[in-house]
């Protein structure tokens, strides 16, 4: 196999990227500056990939202004043909998935099926904007008054701030920007500093693509460090929607920000996913499912299986088994045939993973399998662990970003359900099952309280299809597919008078003369 740097070198060179690179553009790169960029070193083995250098506050409004005059004529073009560049862009995408995939996985250690499928996701996400822009519609009232027309429609916002997390590089990017700009936005993108070389690699792609296709400049890209641009961002009112993804802590905060400008957000936070296994299940697909749910990612996913409730008729069993998959999970190099879990991002993945193994021990969980740090200087390794856990263990509460997972026995479906529910945080929910009343009472208003429930499939992988998002701590956001594109619009309810009168809603009378 190559090394890393062997593939480093020929991906760079298909891409056009160097060593050194620009992290910020709008309408053309900045020129790259040494003193001011983030070195990225690939988690897989710490071997060194480049440097991205990041925008200065007066690049950031330059960017603001650009996308803001980019605006004027966008939002002016008739949406099909909006999304047909966007058309135009994920087939582009699609000619250099394999590439792109491959940054991913050099960036932020996915396992090559993975960084992939989150190259697919854009593209995916970009075909159902093509359609999209034919499907934007409003509904029309009936009027109470004669000669009288009441309808709703939808009107573009603006430029859109867009932050996301690391550990989907690319694909949130795209679940906001391709849907944004087919309804008429612009949009600025300030990526996770984790994930500066993918931002530009993406942007690199599209830039081409938008150059050969007469696509005018729609979307810029800010690196920065942490909080950096994305504070300037929260309080940006040029920014009327900021969709945000990332930790409940720092969305939080952000959201606190924009709404005392009463700006509007998207947020997409952190999850607690459970996965509840009925006696009733077919046991092969529940282990593949929760295995799955749990290990993909190295439980790097917002939708990772954090939990699993199991009956108690089938808890020895569905244990045994699910550990005997979890010893024989290949963990390693991503991008190596066969390993199944990658690394974690970096040391202080590392550390949380460390820190919530001792804690829930502290707790009274039990260790079945993992709580072993692998690698930790030449890359970040670590043993997917399964704890048996009891209800009402404070760790068991918290999102930790690591590939643990905490196993509950029940006795009843109201427990199970209580079990599954008492978390601050409601992304995304499974059950598995055969039994129809079962899956319709976690599918009813007593059962899961999550944005996103799963019948006998994993909490993790969802299609772009339909709108995706969390309730409680996740924030409440909805993205990508249905009808989440509203959220990038603002509604305007309009009412035209085209009698010979003008009569008065409520039949007040007003006699002027
Ligand atoms: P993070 O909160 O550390 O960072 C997210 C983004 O916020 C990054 O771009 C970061 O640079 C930026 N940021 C940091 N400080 C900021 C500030 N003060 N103001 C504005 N922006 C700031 O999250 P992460 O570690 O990159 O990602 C993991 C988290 O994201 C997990 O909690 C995961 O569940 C969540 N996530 C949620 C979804 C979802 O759709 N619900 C999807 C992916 C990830």
């Amino acid at each position: 196999m190559k090394s890393l740097k062997e593939i480093r070198d020929e991906t760079f060179e298909k891409l056009g990227l160097s060593e050194n690179n620009s992290g910020v553009f709008y309408g053309k790169w900045i020129d790259y500056r040494q003193e001011n960029s983030i070195e990225v070193k690939s988690p897989i083995d710490g071997t060194y990939l480049g440097r991205v250098s990041v925008g200065t506050p007066d690049e950031y409004k330059k960017a603001v202004r650009m996308m803001e005059r980019e605006f004027i004529e966008w939002s002016e073009t008739p949406a099909p043909k909006r999304s047909l560049a966007i058309k135009d862009i994920s087939d582009g995408i699609r000619e250099k998935k394999e590439l792109l995939g491959k940054i991913v996985s050099l960036e932020v250690g996915k396992v090559t099926t993975e960084g992939q499928g989150e190259i697919q996701e854009m593209i995916d996400v970009g075909y159902f904007a093509t359609g999209l822009g034919r499907q934007i519609y409003g509904l029309t009232m009936a009027s109470e008054r004669p000669y009288h027309r009441l309808y709703e429609q939808y009107v573009p916002l603006g430029v859109i701030g867009v932050i996301s997390a690391f550990n989907f590089p690319s694909a949130v990017w795209s679940w906001n920007a391709f849907i944004a700009a087919t309804v008429g936005d612009t949009v600025l993108w300030k990526p996770s500093s984790k994930a500066a070389l993918t931002s530009v690699a993406v942007m690199r792609v599209i830039q081409d693509i938008m150059e050969k296709n007469s696509i005018p400049p729609i979307f810029a890209l800010v690196n920065g460090r942490g909080g950096e641009i994305g504070e300037l961002m929260a309080e940006d009112r040029s920014l009327p929607l900021i969709s945000f993804t990332g930790s409940v802590k720092t969305g939080k905060h952000l959201a606190e920000k924009v709404a005392s400008r009463l700006g509007k957000t998207i947020l997409e936070l952190g999850g607690n996913n459970c996965a509840i296994v009925s006696e009733k299940a077919d046991m092969k697909i529940a282990l593949k499912g929760v295995a799955f749910g749990a290990l993909a990612t190295a439980g790097q996913r917002c939708t990772s299986t954090r939990r699993v409730v199991v009956n108690e008729k089938i808890y020895d069993e569905f244990r045994e088994k699910l550990k005997e998959i979890y010893e024989k999970a290949k963990t390693g190099n991503p991008l190596e045939d066969g390993v199944i879990v990658g690394p974690m991002i970096d040391e202080g993945a590392v550390k949380d993973y460390e820190k919530a193994i001792s804690k829930a021990i502290e707790q009274g969980g039990k260790v079945i399998t993992g709580n072993k740090v692998l690698e930790r200087n030449r890359g970040y390794y670590v043993a997917p662990t399964i704890i048996e856990a009891r209800e009402g263990m404070e760790i068991t509460k918290e999102e930790t970003f690591a590939p643990i997972l905490y196993m509950f026995k029940y006795s009843t479906m109201e427990e199970a359900m209580r079990i599954h529910n008492n978390v601050p945080q409601g992304l995304s929910s499974a059950i598995f099952t055969t039994d129809l009343r079962e899956e319709e009472y976690f599918l009813s208003a007593r059962g899961s309280d999550c944005g996103i429930a799963n019948v006998n499939t994993s909490t993790a992988g969802a299609e772009i299809g339909g709108a995706f998002g969390g309730e409680k701590d996740t924030g409440g956001g909805r993205e990508s597919g249905s009808d989440a594109w509203k959220a990038y619009m603002r509604r305007q309810t309009v009412t035209k008078n085209y009698g010979k009168d003008i009569p008065l809603a409520q039949g007040v009378q007003f006699n002027v003369e």
